[in-house]
């Protein structure tokens, strides 16, 4: 695993990809990266099962991570279960937090979600992502530029040092109708929550329908993200 990528190196691929599809992108990714490129899979938002989409058919051995908090909605299993034979994907695993719901109420109280969701996520996401991103050089993701302020400048590649991998983001220019048409011209499976007023889409404990975009998780707190991609 690289210990951290050129900052030359980046800006010139930041520079290339600026005017480039992501399906350009992810084919570099693919060529470049190989058995040590992982797309971490949420199974709930759209532009997630773009990039599934678009990574499995060039490579549907490619190393798909899914974070199970233990939280998800059932809806987002489901899509799970219908996307992974629909897309081919053949390489698709699941990482948890190796404290179960009742070890975590008993160490850190109950419903921590409800008084620090950074501890919460940190346990739940942050270090289960850590162990899925092992042995691997790049990740793939689906963040887009237009889904929040936070998310307003995220580069096409960046380096990602609290896991140690080339980020890429082929989707950061695309707005969410260029997605949308995507998955509904290719007829990629996407959650069904998404037709029912959810528009961003993490566990059940921190996400309320009818609120546009990320503002829609951890109601009441100064978060929109859960510490993955910050
Ligand atoms: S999104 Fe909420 S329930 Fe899920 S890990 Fe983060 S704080 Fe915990």
């Amino acid at each position: 695993m690289p210990t951290t990528y050129p900052a030359t190196e980046i800006a010139a691929l930041n520079a290339r990809f600026e005017d480039a599809t992501p399906q350009e992108i992810v084919g570099w990714a693919v060529e470049e990266f190989g058995a040590r490129l992982a797309v971490g899979a949420s199974f709930g938002g759209a532009s997630g099962m773009a990039i599934l989409h678009m990574a499995a058919q060039l490579r549907p051995s490619i190393h798909v991570f899914v974070l199970d908090t233990g939280y998800l909605f059932e809806e987002t299993h489901q899509t799970m279960r219908e996307a992974v034979p629909a897309l081919g994907m053949t390489n698709v695993r699941s990482y948890r937090s190796p404290l179960t719901h009742e070890e975590q109420a008993e160490r850190y109280g109950s419903a921590l979600w409800m008084r620090d969701p950074d501890l919460c996520c940190e346990l739940r996401k942050i270090e289960p992502n850590r162990r899925a991103l092992e042995g691997m050089d790049a990740w793939l993701t689906g963040l887009r530029r237009d889904q929040s302020e936070n998310r307003a400048d995220t580069p096409i590649v960046s380096w990602a040092p609290k896991f140690g991998v080339l980020k890429v983001n082929p989707l950061a220019n695309w707005n969410e109708a260029q997605t949308w048409s995507y998955l509904l011209a290719n007829g990629v499976p996407y959650n069904p929550l998404l037709n029912q007023g959810y528009t961003s889409i993490g566990c059940y404990n921190c996400t309320v329908p009818g609120v546009q975009g990320r503002a829609g998780r951890w109601q009441g707190f100064e978060k929109d993200e859960c510490g993955l991609h910050t």
